[in-house]
């Protein structure tokens, strides 16, 4: 395997050339948006300049083109999942559009249950337990023990009778452990269960390959992979959009509306209401090309290198507090950490303004784990393919001297 051409990224992201402060940026936190490429910026800018038709009902030669491109992004977006079909390719705003999708469009009914974890993001956590709100689901929670990873044994255990979903990440954003999918899906089926995975943070380093896993639901946010924020996909197995009422109907959903009824369209269009954004889907069909050019597993490779230089400069510190396992290679592209007795949030800030240098604090959409452990905000910095061990060694540097100013 080649490695990542790290200044070929650097060359397509020029912000990262202009200073501020006299610092220039470095930007640790691509897990929560990554940065978007001039490809993939170009690509938007020529949709939206030579295509500005809507997809689907003209015939015309704008309308024409417009169609043309989405069925390309679909496709695209397709392969770099490993879905069976294109018709099983939804777009959406975001990962979390794609979750309420199939929480709002699932048949559940009081009694049922839906499984998750307790290190989920709010996206996935949220829609079950408005479920369990205003339907009488139950939301079961498997608890895991971030150090030690994830136990197979002790989530059979938790997945009872009842079950008929399991919503879980494929990459955790809280300290970047992978979860094993293909084993999930296995023990979930088995029961009976269809499986979701929210694949926000997994789908810039692993494919998932949603029809070779047997994945029911996979969600994903473009702005994740390179791409444009306000698109995402949730992509489905075979047959599983059968499983979903579309909620949100409107132009595109159907085929035919009388005074007494209506005939839905077939999927995609009976989930995609209203025009698209079709910028947005050019853009992403770009981001999943440029990503898939670079490599995912050189991508992943490069992060580990970044993490590992990171975690030998800071684990030394006093009072120094790792949220996850020690090793790099199971934390990815994360490392979430705390210094003891130090707000978080100001050193978030010292590091920024003295240094450039931009990193995230708080309890990053994973409020349920902070309170079960009952852990102060912590900072979380995370590598992107633009970044660079010189990065690194000023993130590292600067967190020193800022807990040693601060102390
Ligand atoms: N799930 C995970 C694991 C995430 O990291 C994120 C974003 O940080 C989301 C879901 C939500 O993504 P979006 O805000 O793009 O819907």
């Amino acid at each position: 395997m080649l490695p990542l051409d790290v200044a070929k990224v650097r060359a397509d992201l020029p912000v990262l050339a202009i200073p501020v402060r006299g610092h220039l940026p470095a930007y640790l936190d691509c897990a929560c948006t990554t940065l978007t490429p001039e490809p993939v910026i170009q690509a938007v800018a020529a949709h939206l300049r030579s295509i500005p038709g809507c997809h689907g009902r003209a015939n015309h030669r704008f309308g024409r083109e417009a169609t043309i491109a989405y069925a390309a992004a679909r496709e695209t977006v397709r392969t770099f999942v490993g879905a069976a079909r294109a018709e099983d390719v939804i777009f959406v705003r975001n990962a979390t559009e794609a979750i309420h999708l199939v929480a709002a469009g699932l048949p559940l009914k009081a009694g049922d249950a839906v499984l998750t974890t307790g290190i989920e993001h709010n996206s996935n956590l949220l829609p079950w337990l408005g479920l369990a709100r205003s339907r009488g689901v139950r939301c079961l929670v498997h608890r895991v023990d971030i150090a030690r990873g994830f136990d197979l044994d002790a989530f059979r255990r938790d997945l009872v009778d009842g079950v008929r979903l399991v919503a879980v990440t494929h990459v955790s954003n809280l300290c970047g452990i992978e979860l094993p999918i293909s084993e999930i899906v296995a023990l979930a089926h088995r029961k009976g269960a269809k499986v979701l995975v929210d694949g926000a943070q997994a789908a810039l380093c692993h494919d998932p390959a949603v029809a070779d896993q047997g994945i029911d639901f996979y969600a994903m946010s473009f702005h994740k992979v390179m791409g444009p924020t306000g698109i995402g996909a949730l992509v489905a197995g075979r047959g599983a959009l059968d499983l979903l009422e579309p909620t949100v109907l409107g132009g595109d959903t159907v085929v035919d509306v009388r005074p007494d009824g209506f005939d839905m369209a077939a999927a995609p269009a009976r989930f995609e209401a209203g025009v698209g954004n079709y910028g947005g889907a050019a853009g992403a069909k770009a981001a999943a090309e440029y990503v898939t050019s670079l490599g995912r597993e050189a991508i992943r490779r490069h992060a580990v290198g970044l993490n590992r230089l990171a975690t030998e400069a800071l684990a030394p510190l006093r009072r120094f507090r790792l949220v996850g396992p020690l090793d790099p290679e199971a934390r990815g592209s994360i490392l979430n950490f705390r210094i003891d007795g130090l707000d978080s949030r100001r050193l978030a800030g010292l590091l920024d303004e003295r240094e450039g240098v931009m990193v995230r604090y708080g309890k990053h959409c994973v409020h349920l784990w902070y309170h079960d452990e009952g852990c102060p905000d912590t900072l979380r910095a995370s590598f992107g393919p633009w970044n660079t061990a010189d990065e690194v060694e000023r993130f590292t540097r600067a967190v020193a001297d800022v807990a040693i100013m601060l102390e």
